[in-house]
């Protein structure tokens, strides 16, 4: 059985002041084919899970480009085309082909396409005709269109929000796609169309008991999977929001019926599914009077995994400002900054500008007598087995404050971004991090506590104040009741 795979991932937020072309890919993931390390990456982990099966003899696998960029603002048109095409070739030469594995994202938006993962398989499709089976693994927060339904034989889609689960998406979107080549299952995809956007972490319940259930359904074999698209609110997407996807074994009444089930229940949580978020200041007053050490923070909207720089300031002038002790920051990207950090060497002490240059919403910069506590070429951080680079990297010290700075924009996944720095956490009182929700697998065992803080930043986090030009549906919260408004 001949199978092909590829990936090109990114996560654009279209309110974002960044912009993403190919150096944005290359800087954060791009192996041609062939050159896919032995580690999964976040929307890649179809090629280890198909290098497994190779391996043993039960297919003979052709891979493609796999690529991925931090998420960002607007894909630049001719980027898009390149790394389309450069796919596209890829499979044409490797006709004829049993399957088609694709490790999506689903939210890219390019200054000309609103809808890249549906096009692309709508091409695969075209190219690889009605018999070889198409599979892709998709990030929850995404855009499900109609067109990619329809175009691909088996969606899966991480559960778990943060995503900790990648590695087990691409392993069901293998075998799957890979059962339904060999005619074991006929796969039948029904959607349904939740007409809402939340935030909706699976680290605690309600989301959690949810999600749980969608497995036993899976286990149990009444089903082949259920996925649930959790939607994301910075794109401005005519396919915005939440969706119920199941899959059955050819039983498309049945799947369309619980999708539905499924879709009402998940309508229920709505504006309860996220944690606390609180002030700066009532963070920051929470964590000082903690007993439990360190207590983490994660300054939620300025997470550059949702496509905003990450070089607000905001939470470390409320630090300073309030003369906090044994504090720790990471990240905050500034490529300049960390040059000059490396031009002054370790231990050096001097004058630095830094942080809060992207945008209007993020802060003054930071004018500060740092020292150079440690510098590292080519840093690095985990999420759980995959390895996540940071650039070239400098933390710096302020008094008792210990501040990473960056220079390949990455979101907190991982302690190891303040030790592989030389920041010993053991000896801090806060963390603060800049992430949503993914720095929690990591970050709760070694945390006393968590706190949200929630800044009114450059992440457009209220759809009701977004400036959506493509959206079409009603959705709550926009609309109260998008269900009856549907009916009516
Ligand atoms: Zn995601």
């Amino acid at each position: 059985m001949r199978v092909f795979c590829a990936s090109i991932a990114t996560e654009t937020n279209t309110f974002s002041p960044l912009r993403t072309d190919f150096s944005d890919f290359e800087q954060s993931f791009y192996a041609p084919p062939g050159q896919h390390p032995a580690t999964p990456t976040l929307c890649s982990a179809v090629f280890p899970a198909l290098r497994k099966r190779a391996a043993e003899g039960s297919i003979e696998l052709i891979e493609g480009t796999a690529t991925w960029a931090e998420p960002g603002g607007l894909v630049n048109a001719p980027t898009w085309l390149r790394l389309r095409n450069e796919v596209l070739d890829q499979l044409k030469a490797a006709l004829p082909l049993d399957a088609a594995i694709f490790g999506l994202h689903g939210a890219m938006i390019t200054d000309g396409c609103v809808d890249c993962e549906g096009d692309l398989l709508e091409a695969v499709r075209q190219i690889v005709g009605p018999d070889c089976r198409v599979g892709a693994s998709f990030d929850p927060h995404s855009h499900l269109s109609e067109k990619r339904v329809r175009n691909a034989d088996v969606i899966t889609v991480f559960k778990e929000f943060p995503h900790t689960d990648f590695v087990e998406a691409g392993e069901a979107c293998v075998d799957l796609t890979l059962k339904s080549a060999r005619g074991e299952i006929t796969p039948a995809t029904s959607v349904f169309d939740v007409r809402m956007i939340d935030v909706l972490p699976t680290s605690i319940q309600p989301m959690r008991g949810f999600i749980d259930k969608l497995k036993q359904l899976e286990q149990s074999g009444t089903i082949l999977s259920a996925s649930v698209i959790h939607g994301f609110m910075a794109g401005d997407s005519p396919d915005l929001g939440a969706r119920i996807i199941v899959v059955t074994n050819n039983e498309k009444a049945k799947g369309d019926r619980l999708a539905r089930d499924l879709g009402m229940e998940l309508f229920s949580f709505r504006g309860r599914a996220a944690p606390e978020f609180l002030t700066p200041n009532e963070a920051l007053g929470r964590a000082d009077a903690s007993s439990r050490f360190p207590v983490v923070i994660a300054d939620v909207w300025d997470n550059p995994g949702g496509g905003v720089a990450g070089d607000s300031t905001i939470m470390l002038q409320h630090v300073m400002e309030m003369g906090l002790q044994g504090v720790a920051v990471g990240t905050i990207w500034d490529p300049m900054a960390v040059r000059l950090c490396f031009a002054a060497g370790e231990g050096a002490e001097f004058d630095l500008r830094f942080g809060g240059k992207t945008s209007a919403h993020a802060g003054q910069p930071i004018d500060a007598t740092v020292k150079v506590i440690r510098l590292v070429e080519n840093a690095v951080q985990s999420f759980g087995t995959s390895v996540v680079p940071l650039g070239n990297s400098a933390a710096i010290r302020i008094g008792d404050l210990d501040i990473v700075l960056n220079t390949n924009r990455s979101q907190a996944f991982s302690p190891d971004l303040f030790t592989n720095l030389g920041v010993d956490i053991s000896r801090k009182r806060i963390l603060i991090v800049k992430s949503t929700n993914h720095f929690h697998g990591a970050f709760a065992p070694i945390a006393g506590e968590i706190l949200y803080a929630a800044i009114d930043g450059p992440y457009p986090n209220d759809p009701r104040r977004t400036a959506y030009t493509r959206l079409k549906r009603a959705l709550w919260p926009m609309v109260e009741d998008p269900h009856q408004e549907e009916l009516a």
